[in-house]
């Protein structure tokens, strides 16, 4: 078990397996965005041997495979079944943008992904295309299908932005959840970096979004009692197959019970999303440390793991954009 000195059990690792990404969604990178060489990312044995010491030596339970975009990292079917495998790990999700689905979700799922969590902030083709700078949505819509077709668990991701995608859309996706077994979360926009500024202007609540939605869908009803599931606090339209959530980590934050820890691709252990201390990993492994040194350090940063973010009193991660931390 991995203890942070407030006492928080860290079980759940989110893995960067890439910093590049085949969209350039305007909250999460500049359109001009610069990409790390790959020999400053981990390779695939260094991720292996990482993931073997969090399973089988830290108690880490989860992993969430993320980016940039997971799907274009040429043998990422193999990563999954490496994972998938290692001893103690029982969880392996993955957050995309379901651009290359139509080819992956089976072949994942049977080297044993069991869940994705894909990114879709509207069904209109050409805000779509304006939010992504280029993608398509019947691109994603496939991903999804082949998703359930594959039997992933599903998720749709919808970041929304104020006077974007924040009143129709918002209610289009809901729509989604009466006939189909998935979960809508709904994320408020997090800042970070050189796009703070839009992002902080653009943040719509919680609170606003429940009450746009049962305004026009019906009321909406509190399942689970209200527990957080992972970071999302759950609902349901009347008669409806699926569930709403909603992730509001500007609005009510839910560090008390944060279980994250976060490996970018260049290697650094990130304790906090909106925060920018991080452990390097990368380069003590490059240097020979055993995985006895690895395991002395990773709990050191972990127990030094950030209470939580600062953004009440507008302190903001600069150091990197969420493209480069995964979400
Ligand atoms: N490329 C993958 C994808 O699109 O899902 C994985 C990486 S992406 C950084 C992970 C998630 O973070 C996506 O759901 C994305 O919409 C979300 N995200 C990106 N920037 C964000 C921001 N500033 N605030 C909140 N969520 C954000």
């Amino acid at each position: 078990m991995s203890l942070d000195r407030f006492g928080r059990n860290i079980n759940y690792l989110r893995i960067s397996l890439t910093d590049k990404c085949n969209l350039r969604c305007v909250y999460c990178m500049p359109e001009d965005m610069v990409f790390r060489p790959k020999a400053e990312l981990m390779q695939d044995d260094e991720i292996r041997r990482l993931v073997n010491i969090f399973g089988t030596k830290l108690g880490f339970r989860k992993v969430r495979l993320t980016g940039g975009e997971p799907t274009i990292r040429t043998n990422v079917t193999e990563l999954v079944r490496d994972i998938a495998a290692t001893p103690g790990i029982e969880t392996v999700a993955m957050t995309t943008n379901g651009l290359l689905l139509d080819k992956l979700a089976k072949p994942m799922k049977e080297a044993g992904l069991q869940r994705v969590n894909i990114s879709i902030d509207t069904l209109d083709p050409e805000k779509f295309h304006k939010i992504t700078r280029w993608g398509k949505v019947e691109d994603v819509y496939s991903g999804i299908r082949a998703s359930e077709d594959a039997g992933l668990e599903i998720k749709l991701n919808c970041v929304v932005v104020r006077n974007f995608n924040d009143t129709d859309d918002v209610i289009e996706m809901a729509k989604l959840t009466r006939d189909n077994d998935w979960q809508v979360r709904y994320i408020e926009m997090m800042p970070f970096g050189d796009v703070a500024d839009f992002q902080q202007a653009g943040t719509v609540s919680e609170a606003e979004l429940r009450e746009r939605i049962s305004a026009e869908l019906g009321e909406l009803l509190l399942i689970n009692d209200g527990q957080l599931d992972g970071e999302a606090r759950l609902f349901k339209l009347p008669h409806s197959l699926g569930t709403l959530g909603f992730i509001s980590s500007v609005t009510s934050p839910f560090c008390a019970s944060c279980n994250r820890a976060r490996l970018t691709a260049d290697g650094r252990l990130r304790l906090c999303l909106l925060r920018e201390k991080e452990v390097d990993l990368l380069a003590p492994m490059r240097a020979g440390a055993t995985d006895d040194d690895l395991i002395g350090i990773i709990e050191e940063g972990i127990w030094h793991k950030p209470w939580g973010h600062g953004l009440a009193d507008n302190v903001i991660p600069l150091n990197r954009v969420m493209s480069e931390i995964g979400g």
